[in-house]
């Protein structure tokens, strides 16, 4: 086959299986956008609308849900001839209620900067600088900008638990209508992934921000084969899907995290393997393509998670992996320990204490990488350890930073776990 031939491809569209595509109507969280809307409507009359709180997992679709909902309203606004912007901001990677409302202003002055956010205004004034002013001033210049809008303003701002406990910009804007005395009814959505952050948001900022909360549920097996289907339905050309493959797909992203995320990723990354693997002019989407989707995935996981990794990190996950091939985990961290001093000192790396070692096998834990079991039989109470992801995929990843495991791929295999 010619290299860019377009015959006999896997996918119509692929656009469609990625993550940033938005899908026309969105199904399976009718219940959740109904209370949003609920909140928002006043808007719709020239009232103050309720602040809305939304929260869960990691790709269970509440910036979908948040876009699609806007997009409905601001048809619905024009419709009833209401001046209504809007302003998103991603808060990926911003850590203070300083820099969210600088991002804030410079979001509606340089208007094509975030080119997925659903901003609407553009005004034409120059952008702040990022430092260097009284975080007072920065506010009242946001909420000036607010005006100038010259509708009714909401304000999104997506993975706000980035910002941690600074979070005086969530009590500031609710109130910003006494305090610095605009004529703007602002509604407030904070989007987060993390649990915690709520708990720990502090009680003023609660009772404002959170005046409907929507928590989004992980996706069941069911919703997902219903969302993949939709989207495989436009993404793949006719007939290249094998009957279990997203049953398969749904039932594995199921199983791990409920994430839409993670299902269209399987989807995607099977059909690049169809696409692209051997194929007699008639390619397809088989079970085992999703399999092997799922083993990359996996080390994809590991690998950006090892990224993270100190040195000693690596070294304990290294002898976890060698335990692994030996069959001898799950294993109590006093075993990992001694092994672990071993695997350290042929790596030329002086080991660290018991302690030190074992921050790093709860850290592996909380990535993922690595499962902790309670052990509750027998006399005591131990931690054991073992992988969380295929063996292969932690050598795959571990090769990147020691030179030669085919030791430990060959103790796996003559113990049959490989
Ligand atoms: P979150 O913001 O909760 O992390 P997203 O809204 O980004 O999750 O969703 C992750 C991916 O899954 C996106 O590509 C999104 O389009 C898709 N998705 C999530 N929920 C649905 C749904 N109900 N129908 C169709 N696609 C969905
Ligand atoms: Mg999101």
């Amino acid at each position: 086959m010619a290299r860019f031939d377009l015959d006999n491809l896997v996918f119509a569209n692929k656009d469609v299986l990625r993550e940033d595509w938005q899908p026309d109507n969105l199904a399976e969280r009718d219940a959740e956008m109904d209370t949003c809307a609920s909140a928002l409507r006043p808007l719709l009359r020239g009232n103050q609308p309720d602040n809305l709180f939304l929260y869960g997992l990691t790709g269970v679709g509440k910036t979908a849900a948040t876009h699609a909902l806007i997009t409905e309203l601001l048809d619905a606004a024009a419709d009833a001839e209401r001046h209504l912007e809007v302003v998103e901001l991603n808060c990926t990677g911003i850590t203070s209620s300083y820099q969210v409302a600088v991002n804030l202003v410079n979001e509606m002055r340089t208007g094509d900067a975030h080119s997925h956010a659903l901003t609407t205004v553009s005004l034409e004034k120059d952008p702040l600088p990022e430092t260097g002013h009284p975080q007072k001033r920065v506010f009242r210049e946001l909420l000036k900008d607010f005006e100038s809008a010259g509708g009714d303003v909401i304000v999104v701002l997506d993975e706000i638990d980035t910002i941690g406990s600074d979070d005086d910009i969530l009590y500031e804007l609710p109130r910003a209508r006494k305090t610095y005395d605009i004529d703007v009814n602002l509604g407030l959505i904070g989007i987060s992934n993390d649990f915690k952050f709520r708990e720990n948001l502090s009680p003023k900022v609660k009772d404002s921000l959170c005046e409907k909360e929507v928590h989004f549920q992980p996706y069941d097996a069911e919703q997902l084969v219903r969302i993949l289907e939709k989207r495989a339905d436009r993404a793949l050309a006719d007939g290249v899907l094998s009957e279990g493959v997203v049953p398969l797909c749904a039932a594995m992203a199921a199983q791990d995290s409920g994430s839409a995320r993670q299902a269209l990723r399987l989807l995607r990354i099977a059909g690049d393997f169809a696409e692209n693997g051997p194929s007699d002019g008639d390619p397809r989407i088989t079970e085992e393509h999703v399999r092997r989707a799922e083993e990359e995935i996996q080390r994809q996981q590991v690998v950006e998670g090892m990224e993270e990794l100190t040195r000693h990190g690596k070294l304990v996950l290294l002898t976890v992996a060698h335990l692994e091939a030996e069959g001898e985990t799950p294993e109590r961290t006093k075993v990992i320990h001694q092994r672990y001093r071993q695997v350290s000192k042929r790596e030329g790396s002086d080991p660290l204490k018991r302690r030190a070692m074992h921050d790093h096998l709860t850290d592996l834990t909380l990535q993922g990488v690595l499962t902790k079991i309670d052990d509750t039989s027998g006399r005591g109470n131990y931690n054991q350890y073992e992988l969380d992801v295929e063996l292969d995929s932690a050598i795959d990843a571990l090769e990147v930073e020691f030179d030669d495991l085919s030791a430990v791929r060959e103790t796996a295999h003559r113990n049959h776990v490989l």
